[in-house]
């Protein structure tokens, strides 16, 4: 029998808690990143953002038997027509784009019952382009549904957020959530402010944060005031690759320059703070990486 390396690893070292090996980008060769990734000695969470990409996501999980794991869920901006993203859907991803989705409670219940399915999202609410009330009622719609869907299965949110001229999406989704979510979650690439972030940390919710703390100062000062058992680093991949391989596709691997970075900012060393992030997943996720 043959005996790839990598799974000899005793666990990884690090974790990309927002990833998505699972869309187009990837599709010639999901496997070479995958690899690269567990190379690497990091795991890494897929995550859906419509029916298509979570059941992906789900795939994935059968054909890597360590170090991946998946969450389900319907993006915000996926809920109406939207920008169409070949990076995301591919070609046939047009007509999907062109009317939006309804959130499916028991089409994503039967994919979410996966044990290495490990949240709900990415769902939330994104205001980014100005969406009108009927797009943002769509929106809410789908959030609410996801919340009682992570309720049910005590499955932990990974919450998209974006604000923009349609509002403080933050602000809108923590209402939200202090009246109906009973489990905690992960804001996403967290851009809010400072005051929103200490909203969610004093809720047990978690920020992640990407790529872009390597090129950006913008979150440093959000970046070293998380709780130390409150933060996590994702790469979002395939967009927003860090130094040095802005302007390529981004991929899991990638969110060592991460660590590196997030490290440097919150004076650590690299291996501490690896330590203490996969931790953090461990605790938030319910898993052991
Ligand atoms: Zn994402």
């Amino acid at each position: 029998m043959v005996c790839r390396s990598h799974l000899h690893y005793k666990s990884m070292q690090y974790i990309d808690v927002h990833t998505h090996a699972n869309l187009s980008a990837f599709a010639e060769d999901y496997a070479e990143v995958v690899e690269r990734a567990q190379k690497a000695g990091v795991a890494m969470i897929n995550v859906g953002t419509q029916q298509d990409t979570s059941k992906r996501a789900v795939e994935l999980l059968d054909e890597f038997s360590e170090g991946v794991y998946a969450t389900v869920g319907l993006h915000p901006i996926h809920t109406s027509a939207s920008f169409h993203d070949e990076d995301e859907l591919g070609d046939e991803g047009e007509t999907f784009t062109s009317r939006g989705e309804v959130f499916d409670h028991s089409y994503y219940k039967e994919l979410a019952t996966h044990p290495k399915v490990v949240a709900i999202g990415e769902c939330g609410l994104d205001y980014y382009r100005n969406p009108t009330d009927e797009e943002k009622k769509r929106q809410l719609e789908a959030f609410e549904a996801q919340i009682a869907l992570a309720n049910e299965l005590d499955k932990p949110l990974m919450l998209h957020l974006r604000s923009g001229k349609g509002g403080n999406a933050y602000q809108d989704a923590l209402a939200i959530l202090k009246d109906q979510a009973k489990v905690r979650g992960d804001s996403h690439f967290f851009a809010g402010s400072p005051e929103d972030a200490k909203e969610f940390w004093d809720m047990g919710y978690s920020t992640s944060f990407t790529g872009v703390i390597t090129f950006a100062d913008d979150y440093a000062e959000v970046v070293r005031e998380a709780p130390k058992n409150l933060i996590h680093t994702e790469t979002d991949a395939p967009y927003v690759a860090p130094v040095p391989h802005r302007g390529k596709r981004n991929e899991p691997a990638f969110v060592v320059e991460v660590v590196k970075k997030m490290a440097e900012i919150r004076s650590l060393e690299q291996d501490e703070l690896a330590e203490q992030l996969r931790s953090n997943a461990e605790e938030m996720f319910g898993i052991r990486v």
